[in-house]
């Protein structure tokens, strides 16, 4: 809980430790695929050789005997985690916009749900599809199609607050969390959103055109899976889109107060 929390570039732990043993630890952090490339270094004074095989073995990245050397300790430590920055950035972000890829945001879909629960608070998920972009890409070309998807992942990164998390989800289709809003405010925010996308003029050579987006959410209120947000969240898009359009519906409540849909 306290890593998902705290999100750390670097764990560095002793082996003998007052309420555990480094190494259960390290292979309690490794359970998680998440967490597979976070740097682990030892620090212990521990001297045999099996365990401090054992240690590289359960996936720390390094052994430091103690009593250290304070300045060989503190390049150890920002040169592993300025390079575990720089590969996790490879391994969680999408090529194209720089956003995070679909499997890092499943990954801080769940560990927003766990933080959701100890803490009681809520969040909204949303998942945007663009509208009609096969046509943009055979009217316009491929490559304009990705300059569009380049530019409203640029509006989405300027449009949320740093807590929020944006995704591309896959090809023309984004998802977010939005942290402690509830589906209401959530709709609100990004319906600011889709009125300024629909304003926005592209431009293929001299031709202009717009583009739109349809958006569906689900808050996690209602939903307690991360299976059950998607699937919500999806089931909303459809009827953004089957609703016309270039609009955002929320999830029908539990409590069945029926569907609502913010539409210009
Ligand atoms: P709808 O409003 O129902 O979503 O219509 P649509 O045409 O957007 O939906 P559909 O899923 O049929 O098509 C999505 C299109 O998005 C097809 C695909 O060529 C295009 N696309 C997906 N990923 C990319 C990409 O990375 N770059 C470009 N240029 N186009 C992409
Ligand atoms: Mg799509
Ligand atoms: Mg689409």
């Amino acid at each position: 809980a306290t890593i998902e929390d705290f999100r750390p570039d670097l764990v560095i732990m002793d082996i003998d430790m007052p309420q555990a043993n480094g190494i259960d630890v390290a292979q309690a952090i490794r359970l998680d695929p998440a967490h597979t490339s976070l740097p682990i270094l030892f620090l212990s004074s521990i001297y045999q050789k099996d365990i401090q095989d054992l240690a590289r073995k359960i996936g720390g990245d390094d052994f430091i005997k103690k009593p250290v050397d304070v300045g060989y300790l503190v390049k150890m430590v920002r040169m592993r985690a300025v390079r575990a920055v720089e590969l996790r950035q490879i391994i969680v972000r999408d090529g194209l916009t720089g956003l995070l890829n679909h499997v890092a945001f499943k990954e801080r879909l769940t560990g927003e749900l766990n933080r959701s629960k100890r803490t009681m608070s809520t969040f909204t998920v949303a998942l945007i599809d663009l509208d009609h972009f096969k046509t943009v890409n055979d009217t316009y070309g491929h490559q304009i199609g990705d300059t569009v998807i380049q530019s409203f992942a640029t509006l989405l990164k300027n449009s949320f607050r740093n807590i929020d998390i944006i995704a591309r989800y896959g090809g023309e289709e984004f998802a977010i969390i939005l942290v402690d809003a509830t589906p209401e405010q959530s709709e609100k925010i990004i319906d600011r959103i889709r009125s300024a996308f629909e304003r926005i003029e592209f431009n293929a050579s001299g031709r202009k055109f717009n583009v739109t987006f349809s958006c569906g959410l689900a808050g996690s209120e209602d939903n307690t899976s991360e299976e059950g947000l998607l699937t919500e969240a999806d089931i909303a898009l459809y009827q953004a889109k089957s609703y016309g359009r270039n609009c955002v519906r929320k999830q029908c409540r539990a409590t069945g107060d029926g569907l609502t849909t913010t539409a210009p």
